[in-house]
């Protein structure tokens, strides 16, 4: 398996003698391998990369002041969290909580690195619309990867993410929208690859709108066919790649549908779409509850159908709100908290292998995270 990826790259390189497949190649053996382990079955990722912005919104919902020594305590609070770092393999994170140390002065990455939990990294910069359409987005951020991968790999990260954003709309995603994001994301996870990072694919459709179940897989089918195809041209070694798509759902304005019909329309848009040699599937949550986010993996793993790669979680919102909710900012809240945050990871961790039962009857864990037009 080994030797047929890197054989497969060096076919690649052959095809088409760019130094990106050059210095590449010194990296496919750790790029598997770092891929393999965050698909661990039973495991997930932790999205706590919200930037500076994004973290403060989730602050003000808790009324505490967005200053780095409460970004730094709220990072701490989960990354310390008894037993809970036993349920991930990956926690992603901005780069001001890269290089953050827990107050006792341990760097987050030693807390992490030590708890066998590989620590990622936001390195996009955001969405900026693109002329001419009705508010659709591609992502920035290209500019200097390279030169910032290096220097995160330096600090302990092993692998990356970036997010593309499309939206459902009467003529949306265009057919502009749909390539400009795809070769982003294309060129991203070379360039992340280039550096030893294993890049986290994530073309997220947005759950705004009216548009009903068929609507979003017929969208999201779509959208990850043309990111393949994008992949594939520009040479990326898919066995050190993981995707983190949007789950397939009504848009936010139609009625709920069950978890089962959700699972059925998610694993059929992703099994006619990725390829078998990506080792795992990293939902968002995409602002879910975290119980509704929970119940609707759980379904995805339970489906008896063919399933090439391991299904887990890489949540933010859905992985974090309770305990957000319950340290409200407070020294003596905390061990509370990463109560909290223990038990999301427990859960998720159940349905990575469909074994959740289901847990809380209404409470924090089932409060709706949706955001119109949501941004990280
Ligand atoms: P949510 O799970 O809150 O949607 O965010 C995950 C993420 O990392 C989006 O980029």
């Amino acid at each position: 398996m080994l030797k047929l990826a890197a054989g497969y790259w060096l076919l690649a390189c052959k095809a088409s003698v760019s130094s990106a497949c050059i210095n590449a190649r010194a990296f496919p053996e750790e790029l598997i391998k770092n891929a393999k382990y965050i698909a661990t079955p039973g495991k997930g990722i932790l999205a706590a990369d919200e930037s500076t912005g994004t973290i403060g919104k989730r602050l003000s919902s808790i009324n505490v002041e967005n200053i780095e020594s409460n970004r730094q305590a709220l990072r701490e609070l989960l990354f310390t969290s008894p037993n809970a770092l036993a349920h991930l393999s990956g926690v992603i994170l901005f780069e001001e909580t890269l290089y953050q140390k827990t107050l006792d002065g341990k760097p987050f990455v030693e807390v992490l690195q030590e708890n066998h939990v590989i620590p990622g990294i936001k390195v996009d910069k955001g969405t900026v619309d693109i002329a001419g359409t009705n508010g659709e987005t591609t992502t920035q951020g290209l500019d200097s990867l390279g030169a910032r991968c290096q220097q995160y790999y330096k600090a302990g990260a092993r692998f990356a993410k970036w997010r593309a954003v499309l939206k459902i709309g009467p003529t949306e995603p265009s057919e502009l929208a749909i390539q400009q994001n795809a070769q982003g994301l294309a060129r991203y996870a070379i360039i992340c690859q280039e550096n030893g990072l294993v890049p986290i694919v994530e073309p997220e459709v947005l759950t705004d709108g009216a548009h009903d179940t068929k609507k979003c897989a017929a969208v999201t089918e779509t959208v990850i066919a043309a990111v393949y195809k994008a992949l594939n041209d520009h040479h990326v070694l898919l066995e050190g790649t993981l995707l983190k798509p949007n789950m397939v759902t009504p848009g936010s304005d139609s009625p709920k549908v069950p978890p089962e019909v959700i699972a059925e329309h998610t694993v059929t848009a992703l099994r006619r779409t990725v390829p078998a040699a990506v080792p795992g599937i990293v939902f968002l949550s995409g602002g879910q509850s975290e119980e509704e986010a929970t119940l609707n993996l759980n379904a995805i793993n339970k489906l008896e159908v063919v399933k090439p790669w391991t299904l887990s979680f890489s949540f933010g919102r859905a992985l974090q709100q309770s305990s957000l909710k319950t340290w409200a900012g407070k020294k003596e809240n905390v061990g509370k908290a990463q109560e909290a945050f223990l038990g999301r990871c427990r859960a998720n961790s159940k349905a990575t292998l469909g074994k959740y039962a289901g847990g809380s009857d209404g409470g924090l864990a089932s409060e709706t995270l949706f955001v119109k037009g949501y941004s990280y």
